[in-house]
């Protein structure tokens, strides 16, 4: 059993080991304390922003933006997009927020929740003519299951008036996104990113940016206006998590391209879950049954309450810590990340823990 800790918690997650090198580097090359106005502070973001389009394969006509949370992005998108109201379809804790917290901000926005097990039915969904925002959550992190490229095509077909808003937070970074396919994607960088917390990535099609410009709201610090048009010098309308955008760039240089990792991901998502349904007891289940909308990069596995307990505390024991179950799940399910800092050989153990008092 490991004598390193081993952490599958979903966000905040395992950071890049290479991490710990780049710190000092930050230190030792005096970029802890550059001013954000800077010369020096540009070149980071631009090379950043560039490095950011190359990996992920984001069209290079989107804009890329630094925030400090996925939290921050929800408000940020009904504040400065919405005049009227927002639509959100969701299956989960994380989808159901954003909506609570648009409607703090735009009351009249609404939404429709729909089933862990289904897919969104498209042809069906009653929203309402004059939605100027359609929110939904690529990959729900609170039950593990993931709303597929085709449905999102779908929708973005169906209704070409409003932007589309996609929360790629457990998703970005580890899965091969098709930007394209939506206006606006976002995460913060805790999860597939494998960077400590504190920032998020936004990133917005030309159309978002155009809306934006249209309704002009310029009354918050991180309104999308100023925010665009400080980025046209690649610059924020505060002063940034410099740190984490430094680490971002170099945890990219050394990052294969996306469509490299999302194979990988793909691979070992579909082998752990292939683990736990023919190898594990009969009381460890998977959450979500249909394989159709399990998510490739968050594994959630239900049990009875008293077995989950058992569960963490006995990883806890071997220094493996498992995710927390969440929302409506959090006393029957757990967790367990499957993003790309952490290495092949930590899950081969993670088995052999699930093996040895689980089979
Ligand atoms: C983690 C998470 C969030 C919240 O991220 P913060 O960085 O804490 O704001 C939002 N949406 C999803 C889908 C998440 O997984």
């Amino acid at each position: 059993m490991p004598l390193t800790p081993l952490n599958f918690y979903p966000g905040p997650s395992k950071v890049y080991d290479q991490v710990k090198d780049y710190l000092t580097l930050a230190f030792d090359e005096g970029i802890l304390g550059i001013q954000h106005r800077s010369e020096k502070f540009v070149e980071i973001s631009k090379n950043t922003v560039t490095l950011l389009k190359k990996k992920l394969n984001i069209p290079q006509d989107y804009y890329v933006f630094f925030t400090s949370s996925a939290t921050e992005c929800w408000e940020i998108l009904i504040q400065s997009l919405v005049k009227r109201w927002s639509y959100h379809v969701y299956n989960g804790a994380f989808g159901q927020k954003w909506l609570e917290y648009a409607r703090k901000l735009r009351p009249d926005s609404t939404g429709v929740a729909f089933d862990l097990n289904a897919e969104i039915n498209v042809n069906d969904l009653p929203i309402p003519a004059q939605t100027e925002l359609i929110c939904i959550t690529q990959n729900e992190t609170s039950n593990g299951t993931q709303i597929k490229e085709s449905t999102i095509l779908n929708l973005f077909n169906r209704f070409p008036d409003p932007l589309i808003a996609v929360d790629a937070t457990s998703s970005m970074a580890g899965i091969n996104l098709k930007y394209i396919k939506a206006d606006i994607w976002y995460a913060s960088v805790q999860k597939c990113f494998g960077l400590p917390a504190g920032m998020a990535v936004l990133v917005c099609s030309p159309r978002t940016i155009f809306r934006a410009k249209q309704i002009n709201e310029r009354n918050h610090y991180n309104s999308l206006v100023p925010m665009y048009e400080k980025m046209l010098n690649y610059q924020t309308t505060h002063t940034p998590n410099v740190l984490n955008i430094y680490l971002l760039h170099k945890v990219l240089e050394q990052r294969p391209l996306i469509k490299v990792i999302d194979k990988e991901l793909t691979m070992r998502a579909q082998q752990l879950y292939d683990f736990f349904q023919e190898q594990i007891s009969e009381g460890i289940a998977l959450l979500v049954e249909n394989p159709d909308v399990r998510s490739h990069t968050v594994l959630a596995l239900k049990s009875d309450p008293k077995m989950i307990e058992d569960i963490k505390k006995n990883a806890a024991r071997h220094n493996i810590t498992v995710g927390n179950g969440y929302g409506t799940w959090a006393k029957n399910t757990f967790r367990i990340a499957n993003f790309p800092a952490i290495a092949d050989e930590e899950y081969e153990t993670l088995k052999e823990f699930f093996l040895k008092y689980y089979a």
